[in-house]
């Protein structure tokens, strides 16, 4: 691995691993060679220098004879804890006061603040994980479904990088053979049999393929899926929204002595969590359409993976419901017509609609039928056949380099195609295993590492 300026392992780092503010516990973390010396200079209890890996002590933290708190320290030892280093992680009271108190204590041995990422980023540099596992770990913390999770921990754990390192260990064994020709370019040998190469070229193009179109589930499944309701003023926007948002909070707080977040405007169905876009614009609606005017309302129907359009049947009729759903269709988005008030609609128009696909009938009020609406939504963006066991891209990064090494595959299959020298067609297979190894970061660079761990927390 290169060396980096942005890091040094000589340097030992340290940070608050736990969120900023009053807790029960704080956690302070350090890494690096003088990890467990430094800790031990400020702590009464065992000597650390002397504890065994993976072990935790209790003790006090020590400012000139003064108790500053009492503590649980874990001790790492390199090169068995999570950046390969030594680690020690103190567990103290959860004030901040305190924290800061003990962070500087920390500092004045000769540590420094860790960067964002820098935990994680010299596991990397150890050879701890790879990249992708790497940027798996700040996609775990920052999951917010199950299916994020599930996802993120799979990717955490290799599952991704194997299928990539499998491909891009294929690709390099038929690099070689092809290159060991050149070496006898005057005798005309073929150690790396062409139609063999073309099939595993084949091969890898549709495991990349099916890679690519993951990605539009894999973004699906970290980022959610933007929802509009839409509708006339008066259709039940904001009563249906309520009951949805509701209904969630319900289930959150079920959790009982729980008090993690609850994430305003969202909803999860099977794993997917549904953002309500411009919630505030529906709740507003009724007094401002006026002012909000058409345009703004399509506006907010174009950032939308799907929206959940309101017919109010007790006013409409077939000619305005036709109407709007041409409309709609307009946009090229999904859509689910959801006919509400069914409490007061009129029989005879249920009667003609229930012949229309599509339509969802409801009562946002009475909350009725908005398990089919739901299931709906799961339908018509096909997320029912997803199965998170499989690989998924969630990265943009990923899906990126895997569309250039797919492309640098299709010049190999061209080139043989075109029977291009041996010197061209293993220059194109060196270029898709390039692509391949930007992922798991066997190729890498000082910015793309920086861009990649300054998005990550101080202390992970
Ligand atoms: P918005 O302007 O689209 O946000 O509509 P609202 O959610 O504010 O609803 C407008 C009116 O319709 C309110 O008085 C609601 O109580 C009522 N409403 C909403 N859903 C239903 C329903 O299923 N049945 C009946 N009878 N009234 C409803």
């Amino acid at each position: 691995m290169g060396h980096f300026s942005l890091t040094n392992n000589q340097d030992t780092i340290a940070a608050l691993a736990t969120p900023p503010g009053m807790g029960a516990i704080g956690v302070i973390r350090v890494s690096g060679p003088d990890a467990i010396s430094m800790v031990n200079a400020i702590f009464k209890g065992t000597d650390l220098t002397l504890a065994l890996s993976h072990t935790i002590h209790f003790g006090r933290i020590i400012e000139n004879d003064m108790v500053i708190d009492e503590v649980l320290v874990s001790v790492f030892k390199a090169p068995n804890s999570y950046t390969a280093e030594n680690i020690t992680e103190i567990s103290c009271h959860g004030s901040p006061y305190i924290l800061t108190r003990v962070l500087n204590l920390i500092i004045q041995k000769g540590a420094r603040l860790a960067k964002p990422g820098e935990f994680t980023m010299r596991a990397f540099m150890n050879g701890k994980m790879d990249l992708a596992q790497a940027e798996a770990v700040a996609d775990l913390v920052a999951a917010d479904s199950e299916n994020a999770r599930q996802v993120a921990i799979s990717q955490m754990r290799g599952g991704f990088s194997s299928e990539i390192k499998k491909m891009r260990e294929k690709l390099v064994h038929f690099a070689s053979m092809v290159e060991l020709e050149l070496d006898f370019a005057e005798e005309d040998v073929e150690f790396a049999s062409r139609e063999e190469l073309k099939k595993l070229v084949k091969e890898l193009s549709d495991i990349i393929s099916a890679l690519l179109s993951s990605f539009m589930t894999g973004n699906v499944i970290k980022n959610g899926v933007p929802t509009v309701i839409a509708g006339k003023p008066n259709s039940g926007k904001s009563t249906l929204l309520n009951a949805m948002l509701n209904e969630e909070k319900a289930i959150v707080s079920e959790l009982e002595g729980t008090t993690r977040d609850f994430i305003e405007d969202e909803i999860h169905i099977e794993g997917f969590a549904f953002r309500f876009i411009d919630t505030a614009g529906i709740r507003e609606a009724r007094d401002r359409i006026e002012q909000m005017g058409i345009e703004r309302t399509r506006q907010k129907m174009r950032e939308a993976s799907v929206i959940i359009y309101m017919f109010d049947l007790s006013v409409e009729n077939e000619d305005s419901i036709n109407q709007q759903v041409s409309e709609l269709e307009r946009l090229s988005i999904p859509y689910i017509k959801a006919g509400n008030k069914t409490d007061v609609a009129s029989p005879a128009l249920l009667n003609s609609l229930e012949s229309q696909p599509g339509f969802i009938f409801i009562s946002a009020k009475f909350k009725e039928n908005l398990d089919q609406l739901k299931v709906r939504l799961i339908d018509l963006l096909d997320l029912g056949k997803v199965s998170v066991g499989d690989t998924i891209v969630t990265n943009a990064r990923h899906y990126e380099s895997l569309f250039k090494a797919k492309n640098a595959l299709r010049e190999v299959i061209d080139g043989m195609e075109k029977q291009a020298s041996g010197e061209l067609l293993a220059q194109d297979i060196r270029q898709s295993i390039y692509y391949l190894g930007e992922i798991t970061g066997e190729i890498t660079n000082e910015d793309l590492l920086e861009n990649i761990f300054s998005k990550f927390c101080i202390g992970k």
